[in-house]
């Protein structure tokens, strides 16, 4: 297990009786869980891939989340919340994917249908046109010896699997088209990799992406600019990794997210979805202050997601 991870699931379990968010009545914005692939375990030690959760760990998740009384929401349906617009159930929740892989639609998506929970897919265009994009090329062993075992479910989204996708009520959003970090693109590499992304949504969907989740996600990947070059090109909300829920009363534009791991138990799942996590954002942000102070190598992160 990655110490970071260790650490978070030890404080937040020590610190849930004092940090506990499923008792109170502040109307606090739902939790958005964010995954990346659903995959079985692979090789002979039966390793599981970088950011994966097995198809048992997923049902177990949204068999707690229907049984819990949790409505999920599409993104169209939290941004219409989020504007007063309509009004939240008494728990609600989105489950987000990120990046476009097969297992998406062939593992997650009949899944989350048994517990009548809706999917939102955060797509890299780059990777759902098969080009060579660097963060997926580089595959961990684990990675590699799952791409073996399960060649199927390592190939990118198709554009007509979006397409059924997005007809049944999926949201289908975007995630760049490149995948890079935008903290460190220049401002007309954003524009060009925005316009690359949204013309392809056009073409192959119809329809232009309103909600954005920033690749990588943490502190530093979602400057100021890049939100507002995004804005330009009709991109509306945006979402990150890094955790701290505010109220639906702050009006915010920029929403986090929650990381769902495979190292989660569905002991540490609950306190993701009960607000038993949120507190640690104030620490990692401060975490990132303290060593951005001491270092001018912005790359030293304590990084989340992809
Ligand atoms: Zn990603």
């Amino acid at each position: 297990m990655r110490p970071s991870i260790f650490f978070s699931k030890v404080a937040t379990r020590a610190a849930w009786p004092v940090t506990r968010r499923d008792r109170g009545t502040a109307p606090l914005v739902p939790p958005v869980l964010c995954y990346h692939r659903v995959l079985p375990r692979s090789g002979n030690d039966k390793q599981q891939a970088r950011y994966s959760v097995t198809p048992a760990q997923f049902r177990a998740q949204m068999s707690v989340l229907a049984s819990e009384g949790f409505t999920s929401l599409t993104l169209r349906e939290f941004s219409g919340a989020m504007r007063g617009l309509r009004e939240l159930p008494p728990r609600s929740a989105l489950i987000t994917f990120d990046d476009g892989y097969n297992d998406n639609y062939a593992l997650a998506w009949p899944i989350a249908r048994e517990f009548g929970m809706k999917l939102n897919l955060f797509i890299c265009t780059g990777l759902v046109e098969g080009e060579n994009i660097e963060v997926f090329e580089r595959r961990t062993i684990s990675e590699k010896r799952s791409e073996e075992d399960y060649p199927a479910l390592w190939q990118p989204l198709q554009w007509s699997q979006l397409r059924e996708m997005s007809a049944a009520g999926v949201d289908v959003q975007f995630h760049s088209h490149g995948h890079e970090n935008m903290g460190s693109l220049s401002s007309a590499d954003i524009t060009a990799d925005a316009a690359r992304g949204i013309s392809l949504f056009k073409k192959h969907l119809g329809f232009t992406p309103t909600y954005f989740a920033f690749p990588f996600g943490h502190y530093g990947s979602y400057p100021h600019v890049a939100r507002a070059l995004l804005a330009e090109q009709g991109i509306e909300i945006f979402f990150t990794t890094e955790l701290g829920r505010k109220t639906v009363e702050d009006k915010q534009t920029t929403f986090s997210r929650i990381v769902i791991h495979t190292e989660d138990d569905l002991d540490s799942f609950r306190r993701k979805i009960y607000g038993g996590y949120d507190w640690m954002g104030t620490l990692r942000k401060l975490n990132y202050s303290v060593r951005g102070w001491l270092s001018s190598d912005q790359s030293t992160r304590w990084s989340e997601g992809s």
